[in-house]
């Protein structure tokens, strides 16, 4: 039985039985298997999640292989990217990255094993006609001119083909299966195709290269993983994957079993879309704070433990089903409550003059780092004759609703005293560029003594001294898509670009935030008091500060599918 608490689910179910009937000598032994075209996304975790997971629950192993079958989509700064969201999400991998491609050799020579057992045959067709030979649902294929040729024959055509005698598409090895079944993957399907493209672990080595089908079980059975699991559209490629195992001499048999994707609304968990988001520069990069990329999740403040909670609530089940946004950022919501130190930003300040505040005064207040958690200790904030507001607090005249300043009344700022607002100074346009006021230098902690008649406080605000505070740039994110389901847009002739969120990026510059985060670190995440979740971004620099929010306070969309 798995021995943490993670939650049971259908594979583990299997593995536990699979374990009680004392299979695979007790072992477990899963892999993630990325094609390296791109970066990790949300739909990945939940994959890593289940895969490492249950390495980790069994004392198993989970080898980390890239699928790198087709050698032109592929780039290092994806096996780069990929190895890194894997560490940064807290899993270890068993010895070496892999590589499909690292069993190159070995499954050439179980090409020829195939060939030589007459099960695979090399086919001169053009691509066009396979695929018309092929049939349909309806119609059984009809076998080709090239598959009754001797094993000797597609011996000798294998090797020419190996030797590029071939042009690309030239020639192709099928296995010989069943051209009447009713699973088209069953219907000669192709095991090997001519390319001439430099691979980026092979080089030039090959210019025939292994189909997907073919090399994933094959390179699961070469490394002893006892469960296969996968997404359900391979459920029908499952026929072919024990077809493979059975007929070549590999040791071990690995089982296929397949779970339903992760879908998210609101986003697009497609590589393909994904790519087509950076390449034509709707989004700053795959690590854009709006992509449901984990390197953009990790800019955006996500932390790996909240990746994991969601992953987990999300569950591993057969049944496809879209998952709110909003359940991904509950999961990092209550994270960061829980974890992240306070901190104080004005975003749209506007400035407070403190009257019978003494010029050049400097009083040092204490603030809690997390008002739950006195463990994680307390910061001093700075409390100068200037200070700033932010301008969403203030109101000249406002209904006792208004629990914020308005002219002639009282709050108090956060940690410090109590103010009162007098008067307002206007610049040239009208605007309010000051507010003044003064102090009750005895509220310090403690309630205003003489009350009377003035009612109670309003309420408590914000700020940041205008002296010592940091200006600071903040980014506020919103959903990419405006839609539940931008893929959706597609059945209606548009593209899934149709629905891009035009505000889903506002950069805010000129934020003021308290000085005791001068100097922070890249990811390091807080929350601003009474205004959400942030983190560092990447680009800060100690002359610029710039932060991402990460997610709002509270849940601020309806939920929706
Ligand atoms: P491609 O269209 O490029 O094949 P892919 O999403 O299948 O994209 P892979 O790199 O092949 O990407 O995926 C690696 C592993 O992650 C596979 O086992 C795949 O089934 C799994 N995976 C991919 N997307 C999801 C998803 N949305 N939910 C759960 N698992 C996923
Ligand atoms: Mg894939």
């Amino acid at each position: 039985m798995s021995e943490t608490k993670a939650p049971s689910n259908f594979i583990r179910q299997i593995i536990d039985r699979d374990l009680a009937e004392g299979k695979n000598g007790g072992q477990v032994v899963t892999r993630f298997p990325p094609e390296p075209n791109g970066y990790l996304h949300i739909g990945h975790a939940k994959s890593i999640c289940l895969n490492f997971g249950i390495a980790e629950s069994y004392q198993g192993a989970c080898n980390l292989r890239f699928d790198d079958t087709n050698p032109e989509k592929e780039e290092d700064e994806y096996i780069q990217s990929i190895k890194q969201d894997v560490e940064w999400l807290g899993f270890e991998w068993a010895g070496e990255v892999r590589f499909a491609s690292d069993y190159f050799d070995r499954l050439y020579e179980l090409a020829v094993e195939l060939i030589k057992k007459g099960l695979a045959y090399v086919d001169l067709s053009t691509p066009e006609q396979i695929r018309e030979m092929r049939g349909w649902a309806q119609q059984p294929g009809t076998p080709s001119e090239y598959r009754e040729q001797s094993p000797e024959q597609a011996l000798a055509q294998f090797e020419k083909m190996k030797n590029g005698e071939f042009p690309d598409g030239g020639a192709v090895l099928r296995a010989k299966i069943d051209l009447a079944s009713p699973n088209m993957n069953l219907r000669d399907p192709v095991l090997y195709r001519v390319r001439r493209a430099t691979h980026h672990q092979t080089g030039d080595k090959w210019v025939i290269y292994p189909m997907y089908d073919f090399t994933h079980p094959l390179s699961d059975a070469i490394e002893g993983v006892t469960h296969s699991l996968c997404t359900l559209e391979f459920e029908d490629h499952r026929p072919f994957y024990d077809w493979v195992v059975e007929n070549t001499s590999v040791a071990a048999t690995p089982r296929q079993y397949e779970f339903a994707r992760l879908n998210l609304n609101y986003t697009v968990t497609s590589k393909r879309k994904l790519k087509q988001l950076v390449d034509e520069g709707h989004v700053d990069g795959w690590d854009d704070p709006r992509m449901p990329t984990i390197s953009g999740l990790r800019r955006r403040g996500y932390t790996p433990a909240s990746i994991r909670t969601f992953c987990e609530s999300v569950g591993v089940s057969r049944a496809d089903s879209v998952v709110d946004m909003g359940m991904l950022e509950a999961a990092i919501r209550d994270d960061l409550n829980q974890h992240a130190p306070r901190a104080m930003c004005v975003m749209n300040p506007v400035k407070v003059v403190i009257e019978n505040w003494e010029e050049g005064k400097e009083e040092m207040l204490t603030a809690p780092v997390h008002p739950q958690n006195e463990a994680m200790g307390t910061r001093q904030v700075p409390m100068t004759r200037e200070v700033f507001i932010d301008r969403e607090d203030f109101r000249e005249e406002a209904n006792k609703k208004f629990k914020r300043l308005v002219l002639g009344d009282r709050v108090r700022l956060r940690y410090g005293y109590v103010i009162r607002a007098t008067d307002v100074v206007r610049d040239d346009q009208g605007e309010i560029a000051e507010i003044r006021c003064t102090y009750d230098p005895n509220t310090l902690g403690k309630n205003p003594e003489n009350d009377d008649g003035q009612g109670k406080l309003r309420g408590v605000i914000h700020w940041v001294s205008a002296s010592k505070g940091l200006p600071c740039e903040v980014r506020l994110y919103d959903r990419l898509f405006t839609v539940p389901n931008p893929n959706k847009v597609e059945e209606e002739g548009q593209t899934f670009l149709s629905s891009i969120n035009p505000e889903s990026l506002r950069v805010l510059k000129g934020c003021r935030v308290e000085p005791g985060l001068r100097g922070a670190l890249a990811e390091t995440r807080y929350q601003f008091e009474r205004e959400g979740y942030f983190c560092v971004d990447q680009e800060s620099t100690d002359e610029r500060l710039v932060f991402n929010q990460t997610v709002g306070l509270r849940e601020s969309w309806p939920k929706d599918n």
